[in-house]
């Protein structure tokens, strides 16, 4: 592509990474299902600019990072095989035995689980704070040994922005490197690296892939000493990604600013339509002006994707399940970002510790959507025949 710079985002995701005179043609890079990749002679084995060894990637896992650096504004990239295996490089890349460790109390399950069990046994002391914590109060939990912190935004299930135009500024001063999972944001509606963070995680699973039919995770920065210790534990632990999977992210790229702005407006759309409704008590979207973090979401975040939940008052099991039965066009069922529009109850896995809202049982139901391409129309009428239900 002649003067890649100034063409608009949508054609510059379009074609990054793609070399069709490179593959005879064809438009998209060939699937090499490779683990060997021989040399012509003995000798070329070592000597070769290339990596002839399939867990070092092939030509669609180079697509894939060249269209990845594009999105995330990134200098370097490394997958994993799936979003958490990228969130745990991320967090053990930078620490050792006897570090500190900040983690969000707003982030993924599994995520924690890999700070509290994990890094605990490698010796790395995890405090979990609030993630609506200010500025003051985050310096004071900094300590001499303090290494990384671990954002997330908006917070899995719960939806709260961090203060990060406060909170970045100090891990700066002490130098902490500052990691955020931006699988919600995913390089379209926010760009954490452009913003200030060293280190950026997409689980590719959602967006990226964006059709429910893979995995993938990826761990990028512009640092090239933060990109060395990514690297070595990359390496280290072995992490590869699929080149079926790296087929699906690649491509799942030349749509991905249409479709996540297609499902923010949707959902969006949703959300205003869910405020105005008795039964539910609080619509937990960082796009509506009632949110609380509002204002820190406009300040960062260019639109909404799709993903959101709500609470309801009710909590008896009886009238849960009268909500759920008969819904038609949401299916029940983790993960996000695809093209079909997905519903959980998330009571039974929300963990909090340090977040006043949820730290006490009696919040009411808190329901999370994924919203997908289907008519938003449809969806309301969805759930407003649930709610009726009530
Ligand atoms: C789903 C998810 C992950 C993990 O991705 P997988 O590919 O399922 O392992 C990580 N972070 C967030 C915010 C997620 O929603």
């Amino acid at each position: 592509m002649k003067n890649p710079e100034q063409k608009k985002r949508a054609t510059r995701l379009l074609h990054a990474g793609r070399s069709p005179e490179a593959f005879g043609g064809a438009v998209n890079p060939p699937i090499k299902r490779a683990s060997t990749i021989l040399a012509k002679t003995a000798d070329g084995l070592y000597n070769t600019p290339k990596s002839l060894y399939g867990r070092m990637g092939t030509e669609v896992h180079d697509a894939l990072i060249a269209g990845l650096k594009e999105l995330e504004a990134a200098d370097f990239v490394h997958l994993a095989p799936n979003g958490l295996g990228a969130c745990s490089l991320a967090m053990a890349s930078f620490v050792q035995s006897g570090d500190h460790f900040l983690l969000t109390d707003s982030a993924y399950g599994p995520t924690r689980r890999f700070a509290t069990r994990y890094l605990k046994k490698m010796g790395v002391d995890v405090t979990i704070f609030d993630p609506r914590i200010n500025a003051a109060d985050f310096k004071a939990l900094i300590r001499d040994n303090t290494r990384a912190v671990f954002f997330e935004a908006p917070g899995s299930l719960t939806f709260e922005v961090h203060k990060m135009r406060d909170l970045l500024p100090v891990c700066k001063e002490h130098s902490v490197t500052s990691i955020i999972d931006n699988t919600w944001g995913c390089g379209i509606v926010f760009q954490p690296l452009e913003f200030g963070f060293d280190v950026c995680v997409q689980a590719l699973t959602k967006y990226v892939i964006g059709h429910s039919d893979g995995f993938g995770g990826a761990v990028m920065c512009r640092d090239e000493k933060l990109n060395r210790s990514i690297n070595e534990a990359a390496t280290d632990w072995g992490l590869s990604m699929s080149p079926d999977d790296a087929y699906l992210a690649q491509r799942g790229l030349r749509t991905i600013k249409h479709r996540v702005e297609a499902q923010g407006q949707s959902g969006l759309k949703i959300a205003e339509w869910l405020e105005q409704q008795p039964q539910v008590k609080q619509v937990l979207h960082p796009a509506l002006p009632t949110h609380p973090d509002h204002e820190e979401y406009k300040a960062a975040f260019s639109g909404p994707s799709g993903l959101f939940s709500f609470l309801l008052h009710i909590e008896d099991k009886e009238s849960i399940e009268r909500f759920f039965a008969g819904i038609e066009l949401f299916g029940f069922g983790f993960s996000w970002g695809g093209f079909e529009s997905l519903m959980i109850p998330c009571n039974p896995q929300l963990l909090r510790t340090e977040s006043p809202q949820w730290k006490s049982k009696g919040y009411g139901t808190l329901i999370r959507l994924q919203i997908g391409l289907e008519d938003s129309d449809d969806l309301i009428a969805d759930l407003k025949a649930a709610l009726d239900r009530l």
